[in-house]
């Protein structure tokens, strides 16, 4: 059997997953089959969020997976919420992308930083699938260079006031609850300037600005957010004034293990129907998995896809059990990042002219994997972030 039909299929022995972790990858992989894919070209073509998905994702606990009971969430730890965003990506990476950053970005930094109330206000609603998170770190001018970020918070009578504009925010139109980093000490060195607010969708000053046109995961909306003298009360600060580039750096390591699990789903996905397509079609009178070019294909995706979701477990295992992943978040993104544009590239090929056209879903793998090799940290910084762990001290 196929390394990705083992993921697909599999026992799950290999990864020592337990029977409760096995049922919740077959309830993903159910809804994923059941609920998404019958939407997923029409939302892709009309650029539409599925907030109806996204309701009943919140019904499964998909919305809350890593959060505690108490605050509306799931219980459950990283290795589950891999297994829900994989099988989620596998059939549309819009859906994975979303859960993805709705989890670990904008409830997870409220969560992490947040204080009791602040948890109970914001954390409960979110990890109960009641309301959308989103979390605006990047900036027009600052994307890599996050600390480079100039939206400003000034310090005012019983608050602050934000000025500036957030791009590529996930949720960014559709968001209720939202995560901004902000410059509150402008004299600080990089670094240790930003702090980290959460804002409610309707607060005055705060709102979307232009909706991206994207290359790929179209229904996953992504927008510009602006703000524009938007006061934001002092109970509304996460964590330690100053302590906002260290928060989301800390949010981002654990990001980038649902990044990981995203881009497995999309190289599995895109596996799978490159695989079934090889069976069915003919050429030369025979099933072109005949050719032994197209089997070279297949055992390089199979291959990859089998690095790839050995990191991305590694990972997640690491991050229950030490909650420190730096280093393997990065590994795990990297290669998970690179086999999805690696296999959704080969799954083209493999379709021929099919492959060009939007009637099989191979041109959508192709079209969608690109963004895990630039969401939440590129494959360059990736590899800087690595370099840095493994030269620390030198
Ligand atoms: C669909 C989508 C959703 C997103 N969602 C969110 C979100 O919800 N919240 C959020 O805050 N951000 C979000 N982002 C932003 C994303 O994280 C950034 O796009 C990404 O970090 C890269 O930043 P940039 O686009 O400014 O590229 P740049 O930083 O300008 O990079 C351009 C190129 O230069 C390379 N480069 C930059 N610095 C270095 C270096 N030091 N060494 C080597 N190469 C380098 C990069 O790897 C890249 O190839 C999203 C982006 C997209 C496209």
């Amino acid at each position: 059997m196929a390394t990705a039909e083992l993921v697909a299929e599999g026992s799950g022995i290999e990864f020592g997953l337990s029977d409760e972790q096995l049922a919740i990858r077959r309830l993903a992989r159910d809804f994923a089959e059941r609920e998404v894919d019958p939407l997923v070209d029409e939302i892709d073509e009309a650029q539409r969020f599925p907030r109806e998905l996204m309701a009943k994702a919140g019904e499964l606990g998909f919305l809350g997976v890593i959060f505690p009971e108490e605050y509306g969430g799931s219980g459950l730890g990283y290795v589950e919420y891999v297994l829900v965003v994989t099988e989620l990506s596998r059939v549309d990476p819009s859906v994975g992308i979303s859960v993805a950053a709705h989890n670990s970005l904008c409830t997870n930094h409220i969560y992490k930083f947040g204080n009791d109330a602040q948890r109970r206000r914001w954390v409960t609603p979110l990890a109960r699938g009641e309301k959308i998170g989103a979390w605006g770190l990047t900036e027009p001018g600052s994307g890599s260079d996050a600390a480079a970020a100039r939206t400003s918070a000034r310090k005012v009578d019983g608050g602050w006031v934000l000025n500036g504009s957030k791009a590529f925010c996930t949720h960014g139109s559709v968001g209720d609850t939202f995560v901004i980093m902000a410059v509150s000490e402008p004299e600080a060195r990089k670094g240790h300037n930003l702090s980290a607010f959460v804002i409610d969708r309707g607060t005055p000053g705060l709102r979307a600005g232009k909706k991206e046109n994207k290359l790929g995961i179209r229904a996953s909306d992504t927008a510009e957010v602006i703000l524009e003298d938007c006061f934001v009360p002092e109970d509304q600060l996460l964590g330690e004034r100053a302590d906002g580039f260290r928060q989301a750096m800390a949010i981002l390591d654990g990001g980038r293990i649902s990044i990981a699990a995203l881009g497995l789903g999309t190289a599995i996905g895109a596996f799978e129907t490159a695989l079934a397509y090889a069976k069915e079609r003919e050429q030369f009178d025979q099933p072109i998995a005949r050719f032994q070019a197209i089997q070279f294909a297949l055992a390089e995706m199979a291959t990859r896809i089998a690095a790839a979701e050995a990191l991305t477990m590694a990972a997640a295992s690491e991050m229950d059990r030490t909650g420190k992943v730096t280093l393997k978040a990065s590994e795990a993104k990297l290669m998970t990042g690179e086999a999805a544009v690696f296999c959704s590239e080969r799954g083209v090929q493999i379709h021929g002219g099919y492959g060009f056209i939007k009637d099989y879903r191979a041109e959508k793998f192709y079209r969608d994997s690109k963004i895990c090799t630039i969401g939440e940290g590129t494959s360059e910084v990736q590899r800087l972030v690595i370099a840095r762990q493994m030269l620390k001290g030198a």
